[in-house]
């Protein structure tokens, strides 16, 4: 398989790959108001504070929507493509890959935890798969 496309890596996001490069989902905090956002931005949304932090989440969290992708296929991913929208633990959202599943078994609420996918070139990429323990 072809290498996947790699994302642009700028000051406002690197340091979010950085954390899944060392197994971890990071989200960012604002200093000012403590609230929690993603994708990463420069400025709160809610206090408008640029100062922040990052945070681990725990990972775990449940579907919110989902799509299954077939077309345009991109080089680096096995398709049909599970893409959902996770409403973490944590109380913000991030949008990823569910891997493990079947596209008639996935469902708006079902539970998911992250896992590291690497890639044979080694890059690293927060996914997502069922979580059967609750
Ligand atoms: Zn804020």
């Amino acid at each position: 398989m072809d290498a996947r496309i790699k994302p642009p890596m700028e000051l406002d996001n690197a340091w979010w790959w950085q954390m899944a490069d060392e197994g971890k989902l990071g989200i960012q905090r604002c200093l000012g108001c403590q609230t929690l956002r993603h994708p990463p931005r420069p400025m709160c949304g809610d206090c408008h504070s640029l100062e922040w932090d990052a945070v681990e989440s725990s990972g775990r969290g449940v579907i919110c929507s989902y799509t299954v992708l077939r077309h345009p296929q991109f080089p680096g991913y096995e398709y049909p493509l599970i893409i959902i929208l996770v409403d973490l633990e944590e109380g913000t959202r991030v949008t990823s890959q569910l891997v493990g599943c079947e596209p008639q078994d996935v469902d708006f609420g079902l539970p998911v935890e992250m896992l590291i996918q690497e890639d044979p070139d080694g890059f690293k990429l927060p996914v997502f798969k069922l979580r059967s323990e609750i």
